[in-house]
């Protein structure tokens, strides 16, 4: 990755009236330049075509000072930190003067400045693809915040869909811009170093380009293509899974993961896939194992997700669409946050047996758990 690389990568097309904008950012974590090559090969591919579009294709760089030092991140992970109170305070006018800025400070700010123009001058839907990968192998899968409409754009891409990392992982670049009314989606591509990370990526791209009208499927011959590339990849795995369990990792645990550890390799109840000061860790329960860490930077050591059927996929999208979640205060134990439309609170003395999995169909996602009361949040955009 050359030191000189540009926050734009790329910008083509003019989106009219109503027309959609895509915005595709890649290496928000230094250490996966896979999504930045990605967008710099579709950016070469539109060069000539930008009259072929109908909307608009921009191409971003995520953490350039990371990018250039081949890291994940240089001060914090640049991709945990999208929260309402942390971008309130990166974007008063002086909050560079009044305290030294972290590398990722002025990447976050300087990120920020530029995805408020792309929002504010798009006349028609925005759309984000943000482009990752894994340090540990064993093939692609998409994550949204679980909206019906993310859900249906992640679903154009042929490749395993996990449902609930945003309860897990807070301060996503992609669930910050939910909240702003873009229809997000991440794709984790594969291993850092592969080369086929770079290609699913390139077919990620082509695809959403396709899926949102941006690049017709008629006039651009590379989404089809994309599509089947993508398709031949996916084995017998399951279309959607929900996430299950997360291994929080802090600097100090010495946390090993033993090797040989792949994306959605199934483990027993109990068994032991990693190590640290404290003995060996094993998994709380049967379930496939996703993002293994074999990293020394990252504070998650891995996670547990089991296949969601379609008959949950499906009773979900229905309790959905009949707005099943205007009345779900009326259950015992649940009741409006008078504070925030998009929150509920639950007494789990009253309500635990039913309440997380009820809410999960609905949209909602564990926000904060403290003892007898849980709090969940929905974002507004169900539709
Ligand atoms: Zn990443």
């Amino acid at each position: 990755m050359e030191a000189t690389l540009e926050r734009v990568l790329g910008r083509f097309g003019r989106a009219g009236p109503g027309q959609p904008t895509l915005i595709v950012v890649g290496g928000i974590h230094g250490n996966e330049p896979a999504g930045v090559a990605a967008s710099q090969r579709v950016a070469q591919a539109l060069a000539t075509r930008a009259d072929d579009l109908r909307g608009e294709a921009v191409f971003v760089a995520g953490n350039l000072q990371a990018l250039s030092q081949k890291r994940r991140f240089v001060d914090r992970d640049l991709n945990r930190a999208w929260t309402a109170a942390r971008v309130a305070a990166l974007l008063e006018p002086d909050a560079g003067l009044r305290r030294p800025s972290s590398a990722e400070d002025i990447e976050q700010r300087d990120l920020l400045v530029l995805l408020d123009a792309l929002l504010a001058e798009a006349p028609g839907p925005v759309y984000c693809l943000d482009l990752h990968t894994t340090s540990g192998g064993g093939g692609a899968f998409t994550t949204v915040a679980d909206t019906l409409r993310n859900r249906a754009l992640a679903l154009e891409i042929p490749v395993p869909l996990v449902l609930g990392l945003e309860e897990l992982v807070e301060g996503t670049l992609h669930d910050y811009l939910g909240t702003r009314g873009c229809i997000t989606l991440a794709f984790e591509s594969g291993q850092h170093e592969e080369p086929r990370a770079v290609d699913r990526a390139e077919a990620g791209i082509w695809v959403v380009l396709g899926a949102i009208g941006v690049a017709p499927e008629s006039t651009v011959a590379e989404v089809a293509q994309a599509r089947s590339t993508l398709a031949q990849e996916v084995s017998r795995l399951p279309r959607v899974l929900e996430m299950r369990y997360r291994h929080a990792v802090d600097p100090d645990d010495a946390f090993e993961m033993r090797p040989g550890f792949s994306n959605f390799q199934p483990v027993a109840d109990g068994q032991v896939v990693a190590d640290d000061r404290n003995g060996p860790i094993r998994v709380p329960e049967a379930a496939r194992l996703l993002m293994p860490l074999y990293q020394t930077q990252g504070q998650d050591g891995f996670f547990l997700v089991r296949e969601f059927s379609g008959v949950w996929l499906s009773l979900s999208k229905v309790l959905r669409r009949i707005g099943f979640g205007r009345f779900v205060h009326w259950l015992p134990g649940i009741r409006l946050d008078p504070r925030r439309p998009d929150a509920l609170i639950v007494d789990k003395r009253v309500a635990r047996f039913y309440a997380l999995q009820v809410l999960h169909l609905l949209g909602y996602r564990r926000e904060l758990d403290d003892g007898d009361r849980l709090v969940v949040l929905r974002q507004s955009h169900r539709e």
